[in-house]
């Protein structure tokens, strides 16, 4: 063997020791870790001949690039929806890329990540209250995940019009409906050939990114000659709206539609018996998103997508890899391979099924408890304050605020509250209004961590 790889091996212990003693610098002490880094400069590193070995390059990354890497799964970082990781999902994590299976998985074929993958589908299922209606599968995160249930979708409507799209391409009668869709929504109906013109806005309620049921009835009823697809939100990124599910549900049996359920990070509301009515009805949806890197606190990398069964033939005719015969006949057994649109994948539900069995649903249900509480305190602050006013009721684990001294000053406060590294907040639109949000996800953050913020809100404001 080459030598460079024999004394890799031979050391394997002590690279990974420096490996471990890295990890716990950075998750020991990410409370103090910076949320943000405004330079990031980096020296370019060149190719060498030689290599420098896997100690050699820790070496190099920690001088250079490690200090640069923010506390994003940290208590205080509050932009998007960034969840963190668990101690559980971080060994799954590990795991996955030491056992390196690939998850093309026809099931019981070569390797058990299918079916562990499986398992997992129908532990997530048990969290969440879903019965056992639906077949699912690990995706990159929800984009990729509303990208397959959207593609099966299409597949459906197509057959609705006499077409086989996969084999013949779209025919462009398709319509898809949504009244606040998330913007990954409008992405995968564009890299789906639907084409984003195609997407046809429902009014939302008075206030709300709710849908307004009167003009999706209307909007149904305009449409009825073409198929129909609706993207429904549970848990919109800026308020945490939901669509009222049961009421879009009971409107399907009077006008046939696909309903794609985007529950991102929502879904997991389902975790609290006080919040689960937020999702009556979602366990009729034809396809479903759930984000894992999100509210259950996994590493990046980490979705899934949740297809009826009743759909398997229309979900294998949109994905099959039957054309490269030497991986077998799809309707002989079930295989990831002709059910997601990726083939060879990593074993991209461990850090899942250890997470599910080492918190059970105690440990995500006091997860989810713990964002609103803290969404709730920092709520409350802004309502009370001087300086900041809510933009819309805490619902769940959002708060979008803004200055009351206007708009103009918002960009200035956020970019310097950010610069400060204590706590990180992203603007967003709010019906065409700039805001702020703060996301409540990650289950380190503490009642202190709201104060810290507080503390650095107010000292930027002073100064403002
Ligand atoms: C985050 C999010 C997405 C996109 O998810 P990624 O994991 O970033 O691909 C889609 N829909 C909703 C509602 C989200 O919150």
């Amino acid at each position: 063997m080459f030598e460079l790889f024999e004394n890799e091996l031979n050391n394997l212990k002590p690279i990974l020791d420096q490996v471990t003693s890295t990890s716990l610098d950075f998750l020991e002490n990410i409370a103090e870790k910076p949320t943000y880094i405004a330079d990031q400069t980096v020296i370019p590193t060149r190719l060498s001949n030689a290599g420098i070995g896997t100690a050699g390059s820790l070496e190099v990354f920690r001088k250079h690039y490690e200090k640069l890497m923010v506390a994003s799964p940290g208590p205080r970082y509050w932009g998007f929806v960034t969840g963190g990781a668990t101690p559980a999902a971080v060994a799954g994590d590990w795991l996955t890329a030491i056992y390196d299976q690939n998850t093309q998985g026809t099931q019981g074929a070569g390797d058990v990540s299918a079916i562990l993958e499986r398992d997992t589908i129908r532990l997530l299922c048990q969290l969440l209250h879903l019965p056992e209606d639906f077949d699912g599968g690990f995706v990159t995160g929800a984009t990729m995940s509303n990208f397959t249930g959207l593609a099966v979708a299409r597949q459906w409507g197509g057959e609705r019009s006499g077409r086989d799209v996969s084999r013949e391409g779209v025919s462009g009668d398709l319509v898809v409906m949504a009244a606040t869709p998330h913007s990954s929504v409008i992405k995968s109906v564009g890299m789906l050939g639907i084409g984003s013109n195609n997407v046809v806005r429902i009014q939302v309620l008075e206030g709300r990114e709710a849908m307004d049921l009167a003009d999706f009835e209307q909007k149904l009823i305009k449409h009825q000659h073409r198929p129909i697809v609706v993207n429904c939100s549970a848990g919109t990124v800026n308020t945490v709206d939901f669509d009222d599910i049961k009421a879009i549900v009971a409107l399907k049996q009077k006008y046939p539609f696909w309903l794609h359920i985007d529950a991102a990070f929502g879904g997991f509301a389902a975790c609290l018996p006080s919040q689960r009515h937020l999702l009556a009805g979602w366990e009729q949806a034809d396809s479903i998103t759930i984000d894992c890197h999100k509210w259950m606190n996994v590493p990046y990398d980490s979705a899934v997508s949740l297809v009826r069964k009743e759909h398997s033939r229309l979900q294998v005719s949109t994905f099959q890899n039957s054309n490269a015969p030497y991986l077998g006949d799809p309707s002989e057994n079930f295989s990831y391979l002709n059910f997601l649109p990726e083939n060879s994948r990593r074993f991209r539900a461990l850090p899942a099924w250890f997470s599910l069995t080492a918190y059970g649903r105690d440990g995500f249900a006091w997860i989810v408890q713990n964002s609103i509480d803290r969404a709730q305190e920092f709520g409350a602050y802004i309502q009370s304050s001087e300086y900041f006013e809510l933009l819309a009721p805490v619902l769940l684990n959002v708060v979008c605020f803004r200055l009351k001294s206007g708009c103009e000053r918002m960009a200035v406060f956020l970019d310097r509250l950010n610069r400060r590294g204590k706590v990180f907040m992203t603007p967003t639109l709010l019906s065409g209004e700039p805001a702020i949000r703060a996301a409540f996800v990650n289950y380190r953050t503490e009642k202190e961590d709201i104060l810290i913020a507080i503390r650095e809100m107010e000292e930027v404001m002073r100064m403002l």
